[in-house]
């Protein structure tokens, strides 16, 4: 009897030892941003975990789904993303954005606010302002509930998330309130995300135009990672722009779709440049990580 008494005690403080030296390893041990560009079809969403453990979502693809692949790189407890930016209020980046909005608790939501008057922008309307009222339940002060603060950005902002900065470049007015009839693609949000010596570049859908203002702009635009805009159309990512951002990877975030997405010319400029380039419709989810000096592509 003793000795079964003695045995549980022992197995207790072993388990007790293992999760303590599991946050001990957790707290000093390597620190990784990983950005895991997601396979949502023909639409972009690319899903970010600083060192410091803050979730960061950019764009939610097509349809719903993002909630699959969120399910693969977040813990199936955790129902709250710190930011979620959406770079323009088209269906292939923001009907996965809808999805999240309605069952992820989002802290944080950046776009630059344009208005576009059909159904989906109405839901996400009505998504926002549901975010943002202020919830008096018993429920919402138990769990320290706080409306989701939303951010109409232009270029010249910062986030900071612990060690990890996103440097918005674009749009460089704030375009809050103005309501676009057509394409949104040249309002997008662009945004570098930086980690020591390392970055990424997300350029939405933007079209050589505004690539060319972003180099005329004279903002360091340099990066590691290049998220190619537009799906790889031929009207985007110009040999002037590749010659400034001067990416090692190119990301081409596509699916099945009718546009010749992505297109040969594109694909034989990227080759040019000599840029690796990784495709989710052939590769899947593309997943890197960086240790602030180096960044590794994770096989599949
Ligand atoms: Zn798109």
């Amino acid at each position: 009897m003793q000795k079964k008494y003695l045995f549980f005690i022992s197995a207790f403080l072993l388990a007790l030892n293992f999760f303590m030296w599991r946050e001990v390893f957790a707290l000093n041990g390597p620190k990784y941003l990983k950005v895991d560009f997601l396979n949502v079809g023909q639409g972009d969403s690319a899903f970010i975990q600083t060192p410091e453990g803050h979730q960061i979502l950019i764009d939610g693809g097509p349809g719903s789904a993002v909630l699959e692949r969120l399910s693969n790189v977040m813990p199936f407890w955790d129902k709250s993303i710190d930011l979620v930016i959406l770079t323009h209020p088209e269906s292939d980046h923001m009907q996965g954005i809808l999805n999240v909005l309605q069952r992820y608790k989002v802290e944080n939501f950046l776009w630059t606010g344009i208005v576009k008057n059909d159904a989906e922008n109405k839901e996400l309307a009505f998504l926002l302002e549901k975010a943002q009222a202020p919830q008096n339940s018993f429920l919402a002060k138990l769990s320290n509930f706080r409306p989701t603060k939303v951010v109409a950005t232009s270029a010249g902002k910062e986030i900071k998330a612990g060690g990890v900065l996103i440097d918005i470049l674009f749009p460089f007015e704030n375009l809050e309130g103005q309501k676009i009839k057509n394409t949104s693609n040249d309002s997008c949000v662009v945004a570098k995300l930086i980690y020591g010596n390392n970055s990424f570049l997300f350029v939405g859908d933007i079209s050589s135009v505004a690539e060319k203002q972003l180099v005329n702009s004279g903002e360091n635009i340099l990066s590691d990672v290049l998220k190619v805009a537009h799906h790889g159309s031929k009207y985007s990512t110009s040999d002037l722009f590749l010659q400034n951002v001067k990416p090692k990877f190119a990301v081409i975030e596509v699916g099945k779709n009718s546009y010749g997405h992505p297109t040969p010319e594109t694909l034989q400029r990227l080759e040019k440049f000599g840029i690796k380039v990784l495709r989710t419709d052939i590769n899947g989810d593309v997943d890197f990580v960086s240790d602030g000096n180096n960044i590794n592509l994770i096989k599949n």
